[in-house]
Protein backbone atom coordinates (compact mmCIF):
# COMPACT_ATOMS: atom_id res chain seq x y z
CA UNK A 1 0.00 0.00 0.00
CA UNK A 2 2.43 2.77 -1.14
CA UNK A 3 1.02 6.23 -0.83
CA UNK A 4 -0.18 8.47 2.52
CA UNK A 5 -1.08 7.63 5.54
CA UNK A 6 -3.38 10.71 6.95
CA UNK A 7 -3.63 10.29 10.81
CA UNK A 8 -5.86 12.61 12.84
CA UNK A 9 -5.35 12.76 16.12
CA UNK A 10 -1.76 11.64 16.78
CA UNK A 11 -2.21 10.21 20.03
CA UNK A 12 -1.14 7.10 21.87
CA UNK A 13 -3.29 4.86 19.01
CA UNK A 14 -3.11 7.50 16.20
CA UNK A 15 0.74 7.75 17.03
CA UNK A 16 1.08 4.27 17.27
CA UNK A 17 -0.18 3.35 14.18
CA UNK A 18 2.12 6.11 12.34
CA UNK A 19 5.28 4.28 14.07
CA UNK A 20 3.88 0.61 13.35
CA UNK A 21 2.96 1.61 9.54
CA UNK A 22 6.36 3.61 9.60
CA UNK A 23 8.23 0.75 10.82
CA UNK A 24 6.30 -1.79 8.25
CA UNK A 25 7.45 0.90 5.57
CA UNK A 26 3.54 0.75 4.46
CA UNK A 27 3.19 3.80 3.43
CA UNK A 28 5.58 6.60 1.45
CA UNK A 29 4.78 9.86 3.49
CA UNK A 30 2.67 10.23 6.84
CA UNK A 31 0.82 13.26 7.58
CA UNK A 32 -0.81 14.08 10.84
CA UNK A 33 -3.37 16.45 11.59
CA UNK A 34 -4.98 17.71 15.78
CA UNK A 35 -5.66 20.91 17.51
CA UNK A 36 -2.43 21.27 19.43
CA UNK A 37 0.70 22.77 17.69
CA UNK A 38 3.10 21.47 20.24
CA UNK A 39 1.94 18.02 20.05
CA UNK A 40 2.03 17.72 16.06
CA UNK A 41 5.60 19.30 16.46
CA UNK A 42 6.47 16.48 18.94
CA UNK A 43 5.32 14.03 17.03
CA UNK A 44 7.54 15.00 13.90
CA UNK A 45 10.76 15.41 16.53
CA UNK A 46 10.14 11.42 17.40
CA UNK A 47 9.73 10.82 13.68
CA UNK A 48 6.07 9.32 13.89
CA UNK A 49 4.72 11.51 11.35
CA UNK A 50 6.53 13.47 8.39
CA UNK A 51 4.22 16.80 8.64
CA UNK A 52 1.28 18.23 10.03
CA UNK A 53 -2.06 20.48 9.03
CA UNK A 54 -3.66 22.07 12.07
CA UNK A 55 -6.62 21.76 9.47
CA UNK A 56 -8.03 18.57 8.70
CA UNK A 57 -9.42 19.37 5.21
CA UNK A 58 -5.84 20.18 4.10
CA UNK A 59 -4.50 17.00 5.49
CA UNK A 60 -6.81 14.57 3.77
CA UNK A 61 -5.82 16.06 0.64
CA UNK A 62 -3.84 13.43 -1.27
CA UNK A 63 -4.09 11.29 1.26
CA UNK A 64 -4.83 7.09 0.44
CA UNK A 65 -5.84 6.08 4.08
CA UNK A 66 -7.30 8.42 6.57
CA UNK A 67 -7.61 7.31 10.40
CA UNK A 68 -9.12 9.48 12.40
CA UNK A 69 -8.09 8.49 15.93
CA UNK A 70 -9.50 11.55 18.02
CA UNK A 71 -11.53 11.01 21.34
CA UNK A 72 -15.50 10.08 20.02
CA UNK A 73 -17.02 13.16 21.39
CA UNK A 74 -14.73 14.99 18.37
CA UNK A 75 -15.69 12.67 15.25
CA UNK A 76 -18.31 14.63 14.08
CA UNK A 77 -16.80 17.78 14.10
CA UNK A 78 -13.75 16.47 12.07
CA UNK A 79 -16.04 14.70 9.87
CA UNK A 80 -18.04 17.68 8.82
CA UNK A 81 -14.32 19.25 8.59
CA UNK A 82 -12.91 17.23 6.07
CA UNK A 83 -16.20 16.18 3.70
CA UNK A 84 -16.16 19.17 1.44
CA UNK A 85 -11.97 17.55 1.16
CA UNK A 86 -12.69 13.79 0.98
CA UNK A 87 -11.44 12.47 -2.33
CA UNK A 88 -14.13 9.31 -3.61
CA UNK A 89 -11.06 7.58 -3.99
CA UNK A 90 -9.37 7.93 -0.31
CA UNK A 91 -10.14 5.07 2.24
CA UNK A 92 -11.78 6.60 5.65
CA UNK A 93 -11.55 5.03 9.18
CA UNK A 94 -11.82 5.38 13.06
CA UNK A 95 -10.37 4.17 15.59
CA UNK A 96 -13.27 4.61 18.01
CA UNK A 97 -14.30 2.22 20.86
CA UNK A 98 -17.79 2.46 20.72
CA UNK A 99 -18.94 2.00 17.07
CA UNK A 100 -22.87 3.36 16.53
CA UNK A 101 -21.88 6.66 17.71
CA UNK A 102 -19.53 7.49 15.55
CA UNK A 103 -21.23 5.73 12.55
CA UNK A 104 -24.23 7.95 13.46
CA UNK A 105 -21.88 11.31 13.37
CA UNK A 106 -20.53 10.30 9.75
CA UNK A 107 -23.94 9.50 8.54
CA UNK A 108 -25.01 13.40 10.07
CA UNK A 109 -21.92 14.90 8.63
CA UNK A 110 -20.92 13.28 5.35
CA UNK A 111 -25.10 13.31 4.59
CA UNK A 112 -25.28 9.60 4.04
CA UNK A 113 -22.24 7.32 4.98
CA UNK A 114 -19.53 7.13 2.20
CA UNK A 115 -18.83 4.06 1.07
CA UNK A 116 -14.77 3.86 1.35
CA UNK A 117 -15.99 4.39 5.57
CA UNK A 118 -15.13 1.32 7.16
CA UNK A 119 -15.40 1.82 10.99
CA UNK A 120 -12.85 0.16 13.15
CA UNK A 121 -11.58 -0.34 16.56
CA UNK A 122 -8.39 -1.85 18.01
CA UNK A 123 -8.90 -3.98 21.27
CA UNK A 124 -5.53 -2.38 22.55
CA UNK A 125 -3.86 0.30 24.68
CA UNK A 126 -2.93 1.67 27.75
CA UNK A 127 -3.88 3.98 30.47
CA UNK A 128 -1.87 6.89 28.70
CA UNK A 129 -2.47 8.65 26.17
CA UNK A 130 -0.74 11.59 24.08
CA UNK A 131 2.18 10.40 21.26
CA UNK A 132 4.89 10.08 23.61
CA UNK A 133 2.79 7.53 24.84
CA UNK A 134 2.44 5.66 21.37
CA UNK A 135 4.70 2.67 20.49
CA UNK A 136 5.07 0.80 17.45
CA UNK A 137 4.32 -2.67 18.72
CA UNK A 138 1.06 -1.85 20.47
CA UNK A 139 -1.17 -3.91 18.41
CA UNK A 140 0.58 -6.82 17.87
CA UNK A 141 -1.01 -9.88 18.65
CA UNK A 142 -3.85 -7.64 19.63
CA UNK A 143 -7.19 -7.97 17.95
CA UNK A 144 -8.73 -5.09 15.70
CA UNK A 145 -12.43 -5.25 15.36
CA UNK A 146 -14.32 -3.72 11.19
CA UNK A 147 -17.67 -2.88 11.47
CA UNK A 148 -18.52 -2.07 8.03
CA UNK A 149 -21.98 -0.93 6.90
CA UNK A 150 -24.15 -2.23 4.67
CA UNK A 151 -22.86 0.23 2.62
CA UNK A 152 -19.41 -0.24 2.62
CA UNK A 153 -17.32 -1.04 -0.34
CA UNK A 154 -15.49 -4.27 0.47
CA UNK A 155 -12.54 -3.18 -1.50
CA UNK A 156 -12.17 -0.52 1.27
CA UNK A 157 -12.82 -3.15 3.91
CA UNK A 158 -9.80 -5.20 2.36
CA UNK A 159 -7.48 -1.99 2.59
CA UNK A 160 -8.04 -1.15 6.11
CA UNK A 161 -7.90 -5.05 7.06
CA UNK A 162 -4.65 -5.24 5.55
CA UNK A 163 -3.13 -1.90 7.39
CA UNK A 164 -3.62 -3.86 10.70
CA UNK A 165 -2.80 -6.89 9.66
CA UNK A 166 0.24 -5.50 8.35
CA UNK A 167 0.88 -3.86 11.70
CA UNK A 168 0.66 -7.18 13.86
CA UNK A 169 -3.40 -7.11 15.20
CA UNK A 170 -5.68 -10.33 14.15
CA UNK A 171 -8.57 -8.35 12.37
CA UNK A 172 -12.19 -9.12 12.75
CA UNK A 173 -15.37 -8.41 11.49
CA UNK A 174 -18.68 -7.96 13.22
CA UNK A 175 -22.03 -6.13 13.63
CA UNK A 176 -22.11 -2.87 15.39
CA UNK A 177 -24.72 -3.77 17.94
CA UNK A 178 -23.11 -6.48 19.08
CA UNK A 179 -19.89 -4.85 18.77
CA UNK A 180 -20.95 -2.17 21.33
CA UNK A 181 -22.71 -4.65 23.52
CA UNK A 182 -19.35 -7.25 24.09
CA UNK A 183 -17.17 -3.88 24.49
CA UNK A 184 -19.79 -2.77 27.19
CA UNK A 185 -19.03 -5.58 29.42
CA UNK A 186 -15.57 -6.41 28.42
CA UNK A 187 -13.87 -2.81 28.79
CA UNK A 188 -16.33 -0.16 29.39
CA UNK A 189 -17.82 -1.99 32.49
CA UNK A 190 -14.12 -2.96 33.67
CA UNK A 191 -13.44 0.81 33.23
CA UNK A 192 -16.22 2.30 35.11
CA UNK A 193 -15.29 -0.02 38.14
CA UNK A 194 -12.25 0.71 38.73
CA UNK A 195 -12.52 4.75 38.11
CA UNK A 196 -15.54 4.39 40.81
CA UNK A 197 -13.74 2.26 43.40
CA UNK A 198 -10.65 4.95 43.46
CA UNK A 199 -13.46 7.63 43.67
CA UNK A 200 -15.14 6.22 46.24
CA UNK A 201 -11.64 5.13 48.30
CA UNK A 202 -10.45 9.11 47.15
CA UNK A 203 -13.56 10.43 49.03
CA UNK A 204 -12.94 8.68 52.43
CA UNK A 205 -11.19 10.87 55.09
CA UNK A 206 -8.99 8.29 55.55
CA UNK A 207 -7.65 8.08 51.99
CA UNK A 208 -4.03 8.88 52.60
CA UNK A 209 -3.88 5.83 54.77
CA UNK A 210 -5.86 3.31 51.96
CA UNK A 211 -3.70 4.39 49.13
CA UNK A 212 -0.40 4.00 51.18
CA UNK A 213 -1.10 0.85 52.51
CA UNK A 214 -2.52 -0.84 48.67
CA UNK A 215 -1.16 -3.45 47.62
CA UNK A 216 -0.45 -5.13 44.31
CA UNK A 217 -4.38 -6.19 43.81
CA UNK A 218 -5.35 -2.55 44.37
CA UNK A 219 -2.49 -1.24 41.57
CA UNK A 220 -3.65 -4.35 38.98
CA UNK A 221 -7.76 -3.57 39.76
CA UNK A 222 -7.05 0.10 39.97
CA UNK A 223 -4.22 0.81 36.95
CA UNK A 224 -7.09 1.78 34.26
CA UNK A 225 -8.46 4.43 36.47
CA UNK A 226 -5.20 6.40 35.37
CA UNK A 227 -7.00 6.40 31.65
CA UNK A 228 -8.04 9.81 29.77
CA UNK A 229 -11.33 11.11 31.50
CA UNK A 230 -12.64 12.80 28.44
CA UNK A 231 -12.29 9.79 26.57
CA UNK A 232 -13.81 7.89 29.16
CA UNK A 233 -16.79 10.42 29.35
CA UNK A 234 -16.78 9.95 25.98
CA UNK A 235 -17.29 6.67 25.39
CA UNK A 236 -19.99 6.27 27.74
CA UNK A 237 -22.14 8.76 26.35
CA UNK A 238 -21.48 7.00 23.12
CA UNK A 239 -22.40 3.75 24.58
CA UNK A 240 -24.73 4.70 27.14
CA UNK A 241 -27.40 1.58 26.40
CA UNK A 242 -25.43 -1.44 26.12
CA UNK A 243 -22.86 0.55 29.34
CA UNK A 244 -26.42 0.68 31.52
CA UNK A 245 -27.53 -2.36 30.57
CA UNK A 246 -24.46 -3.62 32.06
CA UNK A 247 -24.04 -1.55 35.18
CA UNK A 248 -27.78 -2.54 36.24
CA UNK A 249 -26.93 -6.22 35.90
CA UNK A 250 -23.82 -5.77 37.59
CA UNK A 251 -26.06 -4.12 40.18
CA UNK A 252 -27.92 -6.70 40.74
CA UNK A 253 -25.17 -9.20 41.08
CA UNK A 254 -23.15 -6.97 43.69
CA UNK A 255 -26.68 -6.63 45.69
CA UNK A 256 -27.06 -10.16 45.58
CA UNK A 257 -23.67 -11.14 46.85
CA UNK A 258 -24.55 -7.97 49.84
CA UNK A 259 -27.69 -9.89 50.74
CA UNK A 260 -25.31 -13.22 51.21
CA UNK A 261 -22.71 -11.36 53.40
CA UNK A 262 -25.56 -10.00 55.46
CA UNK A 263 -26.52 -12.92 55.88
CA UNK A 264 -23.34 -14.55 56.27
CA UNK A 265 -24.03 -17.11 53.90
CA UNK A 266 -20.47 -18.06 53.76
CA UNK A 267 -20.87 -21.37 51.36
CA UNK A 268 -22.91 -19.35 49.01
CA UNK A 269 -20.14 -16.21 48.67
CA UNK A 270 -17.69 -18.97 48.02
CA UNK A 271 -19.65 -20.11 45.50
CA UNK A 272 -19.35 -17.07 43.51
CA UNK A 273 -15.57 -16.65 44.24
CA UNK A 274 -15.06 -20.53 42.97
CA UNK A 275 -17.51 -19.77 39.86
CA UNK A 276 -15.57 -16.49 38.91
CA UNK A 277 -12.15 -17.72 39.51
CA UNK A 278 -12.90 -21.35 37.34
CA UNK A 279 -13.92 -18.33 34.66
CA UNK A 280 -10.95 -16.48 35.14
CA UNK A 281 -8.37 -19.59 35.27
CA UNK A 282 -9.81 -20.63 31.82
CA UNK A 283 -9.70 -17.07 30.04
CA UNK A 284 -6.05 -16.87 31.22
CA UNK A 285 -5.39 -20.11 30.31
CA UNK A 286 -6.24 -19.04 26.81
P1 LIG B 1 -5.12 10.43 22.96
O1 LIG B 1 -3.82 9.79 23.23
O2 LIG B 1 -5.62 11.48 23.87
O3 LIG B 1 -5.11 10.98 21.48
C1 LIG B 1 -6.20 11.67 20.92
C2 LIG B 1 -5.68 12.68 19.95
O4 LIG B 1 -6.80 13.38 19.39
C3 LIG B 1 -4.79 13.72 20.62
O5 LIG B 1 -3.49 13.61 20.09
C4 LIG B 1 -5.42 15.07 20.32
O6 LIG B 1 -4.44 15.88 19.72
C5 LIG B 1 -6.53 14.77 19.32
N1 LIG B 1 -7.76 15.47 19.70
C6 LIG B 1 -8.32 15.52 20.92
N2 LIG B 1 -9.45 16.24 20.89
C7 LIG B 1 -9.60 16.66 19.62
C8 LIG B 1 -10.56 17.46 18.96
N3 LIG B 1 -11.59 17.98 19.64
N4 LIG B 1 -10.40 17.68 17.65
C9 LIG B 1 -9.35 17.17 16.98
N5 LIG B 1 -8.39 16.41 17.56
C10 LIG B 1 -8.52 16.16 18.86
O7 LIG B 1 -6.30 9.32 22.89
P2 LIG B 1 -6.23 7.82 22.38
O8 LIG B 1 -6.14 6.93 23.56
O9 LIG B 1 -5.26 7.71 21.25
O10 LIG B 1 -7.74 7.67 21.85
C11 LIG B 1 -8.11 8.10 20.56
C12 LIG B 1 -9.28 7.27 20.08
O11 LIG B 1 -8.94 5.88 20.16
C13 LIG B 1 -10.56 7.45 20.90
O12 LIG B 1 -11.65 7.56 20.02
C14 LIG B 1 -10.65 6.17 21.71
O13 LIG B 1 -12.00 5.82 21.93
C15 LIG B 1 -9.96 5.17 20.80
N6 LIG B 1 -9.32 4.04 21.48
C16 LIG B 1 -8.55 4.25 22.59
C17 LIG B 1 -7.95 3.15 23.21
C18 LIG B 1 -7.10 3.33 24.45
O14 LIG B 1 -6.92 2.38 25.21
N7 LIG B 1 -6.55 4.49 24.69
C19 LIG B 1 -8.11 1.87 22.68
C20 LIG B 1 -8.86 1.70 21.51
C21 LIG B 1 -9.46 2.80 20.92
P3 LIG B 1 -4.54 17.47 19.85
O15 LIG B 1 -4.55 17.75 21.33
O16 LIG B 1 -3.34 17.93 19.12
O17 LIG B 1 -5.80 17.86 19.20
Amino acid sequence: MPGRLCIIGVGLIGGSLARAARSAELYDDIVGSGRNVANLQRAVELGVIDRYYSDPAEAVQGADVIVVAVPLGAMEAVFERIAPALSPAAVLTDVGSAKAGVIAAAERAFGGLPTRFVPGHPIAGTERSGVDASFAELFHGRRVILTPTSETDPGATMVVHALWQAVGARVMEMDVAHHDEVLAATSHLPHILAFTLVDTLAGMSERDEIFQYAAGGFRDFTRIASSDPVMWRDICLANDKAVLAMVERFQRDLSKFTELLRAADGERLKEIFERAKQARDRYSDK
